[in-house]
């Protein structure tokens, strides 16, 4: 027992030894940091440091770290600090379509759009012709008239939005009649009985799971019905012993009984995906053209803009959408209708468009380019490392994403890992957690990089990436 006071002291005087804060923030190599980094992020991160380090003191006893050692983690601690919360990632993934990614990389023409009129005041909403007050919408709406054969449009803040504003303007306190084959879920968030139930109209499901009736329509419309609701099951596809009805027969359906059809068609596609062999999206334009009163759509999936919602339709009832409150609420900020014109323009050409959104681009390119790529980036790694890597060029297969054609596999290729040492989990984490953080995909046990979401030019910085993980962890 005559051991421990002894022992204790010996402990505050060691912890006395720590050196202040003030000779930390003299110290190198956090002193250098001074001009780029705020007074108060170099504090804060002084004091952490010098927290952690009495932390560590108390409970091994250790001798205390010097200066030096201190200053260099309170370095670390602030370039953290100053680095941004939200960045940019490599997506190696292979999934085009990356809801926790951000979705869909916006084409140049769009990033150029965005800086060319937000940096400064723009006509937002001013009509430059007449100089009076004009309507933010009216940039888009020719066009989006002219995409679409719509008379005419509006566009809110996503596809979400979109459905809540159409069935609160149509259908509130009202019945919406839905088939329970298209009460999906997308995305964990979004659930068709909870926007409807928000939207204030009363979800009338028909149908089962598997198979709906024009019939079963039939029965269920009445004097309670506001609009008739028809959802793409993007993510799901059911397969088998299944019927839903066809859209021709709900128009027939909805005109007879002078009701609205709303057709949430998701993915926005506006150029018929099926060029890239990956099985059929709806187009919002044909929606229409078969007589769908008013389609919805996400601008950031297939499109391959910003993310908004797209809402078209006929004449009274876009006005009637304008004129709801709600509307003013979900509207669309300058930044979002800068990249999305920008974006539509493109598709005035449809080529041109393949080629130039970032979504399309990736979805069409050929898989030998994709494996050009990969050699390209196992050449740039270097015979040693990629020695110490386990790296190969393997053949893959990839998807969509983004509740877009579920069942669609896109062959790829792969820079394929499996590190000689160290667990394939910990290089996945090591090439997360990176200043350049590059997401891949584990698969039987390698760490695939899957080139056909990463762009050409983004490959030097990956092989860096690789390069300093392979480093660190030898
Ligand atoms: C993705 C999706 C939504 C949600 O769209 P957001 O733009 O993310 O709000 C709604 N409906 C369908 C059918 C979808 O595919």
């Amino acid at each position: 027992m005559s051991g421990r006071p002894a022992r204790r002291s010996g402990t505050e005087a060691t912890l006395r030894a720590l050196p202040s804060i003030d000779r930390i923030l003299r110290a190198e190599p956090l002193a250098s940091l001074a001009p780029a980094a705020p007074r108060s992020v170099l504090l804060a991160a002084a004091r952490a440091a010098v927290a952690a380090a009495r932390a560590n003191l108390r409970a091994a006893g250790a001798a205390p770290p010097d200066a030096a050692a201190i200053a260099s983690d309170a370095a670390r601690r602030a370039a953290e600090a100053m680095r941004p919360r939200l960045r940019g990632v490599i997506n190696a993934t292979g999934i085009v379509l990356h809801t926790n990614l951000g979705r869909a990389p916006l084409a140049p023409e769009a990033l150029q759009a965005v800086a060319e009129t937000a940096g400064g005041y723009s006509n937002l909403e001013f009509d430059l012709d007449r100089g009076i007050r004009g309507s933010r919408m009216a940039h888009l709406e020719s066009l989006l008239r002219e995409l679409l054969g719509a008379p005419a449009a509006l566009v809110v803040n996503n596809n979400a939005a979109a459905m809540i504003l159409a069935l609160n303007t149509l259908a509130a306190g009202k019945e919406t009649i839905v088939s329970r084959g298209e009460l999906v879920e997308i995305g964990g968030s979004f659930r068709i009985p909870e926007i409807l139930e928000r939207a204030g109209t009363r979800l009338r499901e028909i149908g089962t799971t598997n198979k709906t009736r024009l019939e079963d329509y039939e029965r269920a419309v009445g004097k309670e019905t506001g609009a008739l609701l028809r959802v793409h099951t993007s993510n799901f596809a059911i397969v088998g012993f299944s019927s839903h009805v066809a859209r021709g027969d709900l128009v027939r359906l909805a005109r007879r009984r002078r009701l609205p059809l709303v057709e949430d068609v998701g993915s926005g596609a506006l150029i018929d995906v099926a060029r890239f062999g990956l099985g059929e999206e709806p187009l919002a334009a044909r929606a229409l053209q078969e007589g769908v009163s008013l389609v919805t759509a996400s601008a950031d999936k297939l499109l391959g803009g910003p993310q908004a919602g797209i809402l078209a339709g006929t004449k009274s009832l876009i006005a009637s959408l304008r004129s709801n409150p709600l509307t003013r609420a979900l509207r669309v900020d300058k930044m979002t209708l800068a990249a999305l014109e920008a974006t539509l323009r493109l598709y005035r050409d449809p080529e041109r468009a393949a080629a130039a959104v970032p979504v399309l681009r990736m979805l069409g390119e050929p898989a030998a380019a994709v494996r050009a790529r990969a050699r390209r980036a196992l050449r740039l790694l270097g015979a040693e490392r990629a020695v110490r890597a386990g790296a190969e060029v393997v053949a893959c297969v990839g998807e969509v994403g983004g509740g877009a054609l579920p069942l669609a596999r896109i062959p790829s290729f792969a820079l394929s890992l499996r590190p000689v040492r160290g667990r394939v989990g910990d290089m996945a984490r090591a090439l997360r957690s990176g200043p350049e953080p590059v997401l891949g995909r584990v698969e039987s046990n390698r760490l695939l990089l899957d080139m056909r979401t990463v762009a050409p030019r983004e490959v030097p910085r990956l092989v860096a990436a690789l390069a300093a993980a392979l480093d660190r962890e030898s």
